[in-house]
């Protein structure tokens, strides 16, 4: 009797099982990440409590997997400083990213902001994968893969999730794909949607679920999942700010930058291999997270690090300047670079009141690194994010032509670096005018310039070199005069900030 009541008990307990038997994959996302500690104060984010949120996930689902879609490398603050006689470049991400346990990776347009050999270096320092379905190297016109530790980066990747009970081996086919934003010559770029559609082409009767990577503009994913509705989940990037699009039956996501967020996917699938459902919460990295122990000595050591070359520079990194509270300073490329802003008109009344006693301020948006929005407490840490190069400011006494042909030259270039930012110059249908009067080609106007600008290497800027006819006296600060804040423009930008927060 007892025989047969376990009998009876354990296939009632199969049958069970197999009713509710379903595999679940996570997915744990973050995109666009310059920031290995916390920001605001501490507040939000911090990659040590990124840590502690993978390590809870990967206890209760060992099928769980961490994904970077694309911009780490650059343009982090940190990076500028120098360690071991070398500028970090991104050695600090790759190095704390290996430590979080990071799977899985596609480029974003600013892992190419430096030469080839730097990027070389970070990708064979990566202990995670990097999946490019669309962007390769261009030696001299010769197309190849780019390398890890002398191994091709692939197309895609396959995660094959052994089976178990009665189900069958699972396999989620992985793309990347990355934006032709700012291009190297070094990288060729492929287009977004043939490149993805081959791949699948290529992987479809092996796989039983595609999902990308990609680092795109929204409107790009959108169209990415038109031409490709087999897509199931696109964890994007670009954008810094978390969002979540519906387009058929496909997922399109984005978590803040900065590991403010995390997005947690659960892809949920039935014993054949059919996805029944994603499940996708956005999770807040803030202050009730405890950072991991581990990962958070990681960063402070490379904190420590850059911080010492910031202190030798004179500055106080940690030291408040202002708090925007609500406010927020706008420091996107696609908006220093494409339009007079409030970041922009900051700067150069800095620089102008720096400068003291001229006309006109301006400078190479490209010279604003952060591709980012400021908001809250604002330390000097954040004005070196801003600015990461630095600079000075040159008093530059030149003729109203030269002066108009500069200013034509940085508004016919949105989108590149060499788009200016000014303070003390108003357009008006007659023409550009300074101090209220049109600009008199003959006369000679004093501005406060970035030293940049005046290299003749900005983008359509060579003719702006120190010895054009049209400039007729440049000022240099003086270095061994601590208070000059002509000397870096990050000294200008600070002061200010701090005159305009008493
Ligand atoms: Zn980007």
């Amino acid at each position: 009797m007892l025989n047969i009541f376990k009998i009876v008990f354990i296939a009632v307990l199969v049958s069970c099982s197999s009713l509710s038997q379903t595999t679940e994959v996570v997915f744990i996302q973050m995109n666009d990440v310059y920031e290995i500690a916390p920001l605001e104060g501490g507040k939000y984010g911090g990659l040590a409590r990124v840590k502690t949120v993978i390590d809870n996930i990967k206890q209760t689902n060992p099928h769980t997997y961490v994904i970077l879609s694309g911009d780490f490398i650059s343009p982090s603050a940190l990076g500028t400083s120098t360690y071991e006689d070398k500028r970090i470049n991104g050695r600090q991400m790759v190095d704390v990213l290996n430590a979080i346990g990071l799977d899985y990776v596609t480029f974003g347009n600013h892992e190419f902001d430096y030469k080839y050999e730097v990027l070389q270096d970070r990708l064979n320092e990566s202990k995670f994968k990097w999946i490019s379905s669309n962007t390769f190297q261009n030696t001299n016109g010769e197309i190849t893969a780019f390398k890890q530790n002398s191994i091709a980066l692939p197309e895609y990747h396959l995660i094959k999730i052994p089976a178990y009970l009665k189900g069958m081996p699972l396999t989620v086919g992985i793309i990347g794909i990355c934006i032709d934003a700012n291009k190297q010559p070094y990288v060729s770029y492929n287009d977004y949607y043939s490149s993805a559609k081959k791949v699948y082409t290529s992987i479809k009767d092996s796989i039983d679920c595609l999902i990308g990577i990609t680092h795109l503009n929204i409107d790009e994913d959108k169209k990415l999942v038109a031409e490709l509705p087999e897509l199931k989940l696109i964890m994007g990037g670009h954008e810094h700010v978390n969002m979540l699009h519906k387009v058929g039956e496909t997922i399109i996501t984005k978590a803040d930058a900065n590991a403010i967020t995390v997005y947690v996917h659960r892809l949920i699938f039935d014993e054949q291999n059919k996805l029944l459902e994603i499940k996708s919460e956005l999770l807040s990295i803030d202050e009730n997270i405890p950072e991991d122990p581990k990962t958070k000595k990681l960063v402070d050591e490379w904190v420590t690090r850059a911080f010492k070359g910031f202190y030798d520079k004179g500055f106080d990194p940690l030291k408040m300047v202002i708090d925007l509270k609500k406010d927020t300073l706008d420091g996107k490329d696609e908006t220093v670079r494409y339009s007079q802003c409030a970041l922009g008109y900051l700067i150069g009344t800095a620089m102008f009141y720096a400068a003291k006693d001229v006309d006109i301020a301006f400078f190479n948006s490209g010279a604003i690194r952060i591709d980012d929005k400021l908001t809250g407490e604002i330390t000097q840490y954040d004005i070196i994010r801003v600015l990461p190069f630095g600079g000075k400011i040159l008093k530059v006494e030149l003729k109203g032509s030269l002066l108009k042909q500069i200013i034509e030259t940085g508004f016919s270039q949105p989108g590149s670096g060499g788009y200016i930012q000014y303070y003390g110059l108003e357009q008006t249908a007659a023409g550009y005018k300074v101090k209220n009067a049109l600009i008199d080609e003959n006369k000679v106007y004093s501005a406060a310039v970035a030293d940049y600008l005046l290299s003749g290497m900005e983008h359509n800027f060579g003719y702006l070199t120190k010895d054009n006819p049209g400039i007729i006296k440049v000022t240099e600060p003086n270095p061994a005069d601590k208070n000059d804040l002509c000397n870096d423009v990050r000294f200008a930008v600070i002061n200010y900030l701090e005159k305009w927060n008493r």
